[in-house]
């Protein structure tokens, strides 16, 4: 939902990364790696691009409509939530996995919990995450001036 500092697009024939050579991704993308959460890093030679634009045009549009926009990752709030229990996304058990921890989390998903497939399982996490953050439950990783991550709590 932001690009990395100092970029005003993701071309490759745009010069706003001139003066600035960019780093790999944005600041909160670094630091998931160091926390060992793997993600797609935005920046030039991203294989993504359609979906970042897609996801900066849904934050200005949503932010002109009067909304805050947090910007949120469901690996990044399981991994946070349930640490190494958390399944890899290819294994057999990860959707068993989603539908038996969601519940717990969210107890008015247990009557339709059959009905979950990956994408609404991952679309229940990211809303959970936003009832945290309005509960004060998140921290935030990145840097504010160029785009922050809401997680849940991290361990102190
Ligand atoms: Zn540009």
């Amino acid at each position: 939902m932001t690009l990395p500092a100092g970029l005003c697009c993701l071309e490759e024939s745009c010069e706003c990364d001139f003066y600035q050579p960019q780093a790999k991704g944005r600041q909160f993308e670094l630091e998931l790696s160091k926390m060992g959460v793997g993600c797609f890093f935005t920046n030039k030679r991203t294989i993504i691009r359609g979906l970042i634009y897609r996801g900066l045009e849904l934050k200005r549009r949503l932010t002109k409509m009067g909304f805050e926009v947090i910007e949120v990752y469901p690996y990044a709030t399981k991994l946070i939530l349930f640490g190494d229990q958390v399944p890899r996304r290819v294994a057999s058990g990860s959707l068993s996995f989603h539908k038996e921890k969601l519940p717990e989390l969210i107890p008015g998903l247990a009557p339709c919990v059959d009905m979950l497939d990956r994408p609404s399982c991952d679309a229940a996490f990211n809303a959970y995450t936003g009832y945290l953050y309005s509960k004060n439950g998140t921290d935030s990783l990145g840097d504010p001036s160029e785009g922050t991550l809401i997680v849940p709590k991290l361990p102190r």
